[in-house]
């Protein structure tokens, strides 16, 4: 059923297909449904005014009521911009604009007095605020300055054509005009009212445009309960199908595969990967499907245990998958296990993006015919060209950057859905997990191989940039290669790769070559010249490796024993504690610096420390989890998570989540497959959530 909330966005009065098309590239949105669901992930008390003499680097926006004391054009050609000095009798501050000069030199006066709204930046040791928003503080205008005013994702990007906060509000508010008559309710009546939920299209606007704290906070339980609500629902409700269907594969013996692969292997195995695989060996054999999720810190020996796992299905005459979310990874899986392998002689082969097309077709027969026993790669593998003799067993490793619905492309490549383990490195609290991933069995590889010793974690500003260039002579005297790492972050991408450039540079500079090696990895690299890098470093002889952190996750380099994140300040924890996992993997001891600028705000300066002071995943996750406020874009992204969350929180919202998931076992107990008249409601919304993928594919395989 078709309804409004599908058109496009462009539709919009005021959008146009470019923006449309900008909005969708930069946020997903493409339907005025995504826009509708597209919700502050912050709001601004705008009821209260600041005094510039207030103003401090923690504060993300302010608003301030002054007068402008003089406008001055500054700068030539594409660097011209608008500077209005503004006072409000405590201080003063730059208002600086790039864009529209000419509409901006009109509308700005010196003398009256005006209402600003923006985000305070320095910029030559003084305050000032970009592109503001200015309007004459008139009574009308300050009457209309709500309680609460809702701060939208953006980014650069938008920012730079325009589409600003206020655009944002403006867009929502035409799009509300025109669509909440329309809405229909999403949640069936009588759960609105055992939970006490305000209805639909009250939250949907309030939690745009509060009417009041109050009214804000009813519509942000109801959106967060209803989005728990049917992610939980789906997930149970594949759980139950799966474990209906008598559908698994069974691998009834264990044989030379495994058994030569374990007897070669360089070391004992730890209790936790034992303990694991002997509950991946019960699921295999039980006749049910097994789809369970691996979560092991970094170098905790995860891939041994896909190794091995993948050994229980070829002793049974199958074939293995492992998928890696990129071609550094995945080569480097195919790498580590081939170490493993060659005990049993299984045959394995690798298939990526740039595998060359003969060798492709080679591939492609030799997995058709089952000559080829374990295939490794990344997103290649899911294509339809590729297609298996009999596969049993898929690993996905660092699942959060495959779907649900890749996953579910994995099982329509054989007759019988195959047993999927799935590997993250991303600790997420145990309870946690097992209510997030409902459909999910959870392992834990909650024990480290002897040997290894804690990294030790410094923080380092930038006043000791020439100690740290001491340290790492010092290490590469000794024999040991040094990672150093720059932040990529979606909004400011371009930025980032002149800071990694400049970085390069200035690495190449103090460590010069032939005396030095340095290598550099980065996305925008060709992959010859990123794998070339890549091998440069992983073999020894690059002593240091540039790159930035979408390279890096799982590299292994055991010679590698110091580990350098420039602007650690812009990391989460979670993935300060990946990067920090890539050394201390041999025998020395190993060093991870965390370089920031001298001011850091309070929550940046808290998790630096935190770093410093443990060495614990879980720890640093649940703090991570409790740090992030909800739907932080960034955040969101990297939490390990399969799917996205508009408004509910992890951290804050389990509670939520524990209620939703018994209203949810409650359901299902009396109608597995929500096929009542009564539960049409809930089967129509998994539907339009397109959370019911998995299920279709299903019920075409069984
Ligand atoms: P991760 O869990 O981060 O993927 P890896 O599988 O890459 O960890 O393992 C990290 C390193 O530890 C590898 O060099 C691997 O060979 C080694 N390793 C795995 N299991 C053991 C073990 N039981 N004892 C000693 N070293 C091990
Ligand atoms: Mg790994």
């Amino acid at each position: 059923m078709s309804s409004i909330l599908d058109s496009d966005i462009k539709y919009l009065p005021g959008v146009g297909p470019k923006r449309a098309e900008l909005l969708n590239k930069e946020l997903g949105i493409s339907t005025f449904r995504d826009l509708l669901y597209n919700f502050p992930f912050r709001y601004v008390d705008r009821s209260r005014f600041y005094s510039i003499r207030e103003i401090d680097s923690s504060m993300a926006y302010i608003q301030l009521r002054g007068r402008i004391t003089r406008i001055d054009k500054v700068g030539q050609g594409r660097s011209q911009r608008l500077v209005a000095r503004f006072s409000d009798g405590t201080g003063s501050i730059d208002l600086v604009f790039f864009k529209g000069l000419k509409w901006i030199e009109e509308k700005l006066q010196v003398g009256p007095e005006y209402v600003v709204f923006g985000k305070p930046a320095t910029f030559n040791r003084s305050w000032n605020l970009v592109h503001p928003e200015i309007d004459l503080a008139t009574e009308e205008r300050l009457s209309q300055l709500g309680v609460m005013m809702g701060v939208y994702s953006s980014t650069e990007k938008l920012h730079n054509a325009g589409i600003t906060n206020k655009f944002f509000e403006k867009m929502v508010g035409t799009l509300l005009e025109r669509v909440l008559g329309s809405i229909e309710e999403t949640l069936p009546a009588w759960i609105r009212e055992e939970k006490h939920l305000a209805p639909l299209v009250f939250s949907l606007q309030n939690i745009h445009f509060p009417g009041s704290i109050q009214d804000l906070s009813r519509s942000q339980r109801r959106l967060k309960f209803e989005e728990l609500f049917y992610l939980q629902l789906s997930l149970l409700r594949q759980k139950s199908i799966r474990m209906r269907a008598d559908s698994g594969v069974v691998f009834r013996r264990i044989g030379d595969y495994f058994n030569k692969t374990y007897e070669a292997l360089p070391f004992p195995l730890t209790g936790a990967q034992k303990r694991v695989l002997k509950e991946i060996r019960a699921d295999v054999a039980s006749g049910k499907q097994m789809n369970r999720l691996l979560q092991g810190d970094v170098g905790s020996g995860k891939t041994l245990v896909a190794v091995l796992a993948a050994m229980m299905a070829l002793d049974n005459g199958y074939q293995a998958c492992v998928m890696a979310p990129t071609e550094v990874l995945a080569n480097q899986h195919y790498q580590s296990m081939q170490k493993f392998l060659a005990p049993s002689g299984a045959r394995v082969a690798l298939l990526t993006g740039s595998t060359k097309a003969k060798e492709r077709e080679l591939i492609h027969a030799g997995l058709l015919d089952g000559s080829v026993q374990i295939i490794v790669g990344t997103h290649a593998l899911i294509e339809d060209t590729v297609q298996f003799r009999h596969l049993a067993l898929a690993v996905i490793d660092e699942q959060h950057r495959f779907g649900v619905e890749q996953r579910s492309k994995l099982w329509s490549k054989s007759a019988v859905a195959p047993h999927v383990l799935v590997m993250t490195a991303t600790p997420i609290p145990r309870t946690l997990a097992m209510t997030l991933y409902g459909d999910l069995d959870v392992s834990v590889l909650d024990e480290l191989p002897p040997g290894r010793k804690p990294v030790e974690t410094v923080h380092w500003t930038e006043t000791r940039r020439g100690d740290l260039h001491n340290f790492m002579r010092q290490q590469i005297a000794l024999g040991r290669q040094v990672f150093v790492v720059y932040p990529l972050i979606k909004e400011s991408e371009k930025m980032d790769y002149k800071n990694l450039e400049e970085g390069y540079l200035h690495i190449t500079e103090a460590f010069p070559a032939p005396q030095y090696k340095t290598a550099v990895v980065h996305g925008q690299q060709k992959t010859e010249n990123k794998a070339f890098d890549m091998d440069l470093f992983a073999r020894g002889k690059a002593d240091i490796l540039v790159a930035t952190s979408v390279i890096e996750v799982g590299v292994d380099v055991p010679n590698a024993s110091v580990m350098v994140i420039e602007s650690a300040e812009r990391f989460g924890l979670s993935q300060l504690h990946q990067l920090r996992g890539r050394v201390g993997r041999g025998a020395e001891k190993s060093y991870c610096i965390l370089m920031t600028g001298y001011k850091l705000s309070n929550e940046s300066k808290q998790r630096i420390e935190l770093m410093c002071a443990t060495s614990d995943g879980f720890e640093l996750a649940e703090a991570d989890l409790r740090m992030r406020g909800p739907g932080d874009f960034e955040g969101t992204r990297q939490s390990g998570l399969a799917f996205d969350l508009h408004i509910a929180d992890l951290a804050k919202d389990s509670p939520a989540l524990v209620e939703v998931r018994s209203l949810g076992e409650r359901i299902l107990a009396d109608d597995p497959l929500l096929e009542h008249i009564e539960n049409r409601l809930l089967a129509e919304q998994l539907r339009t959530l397109r959370l019911d993928t998995t299920v279709k594919d299903y019920s075409k395989i069984s």
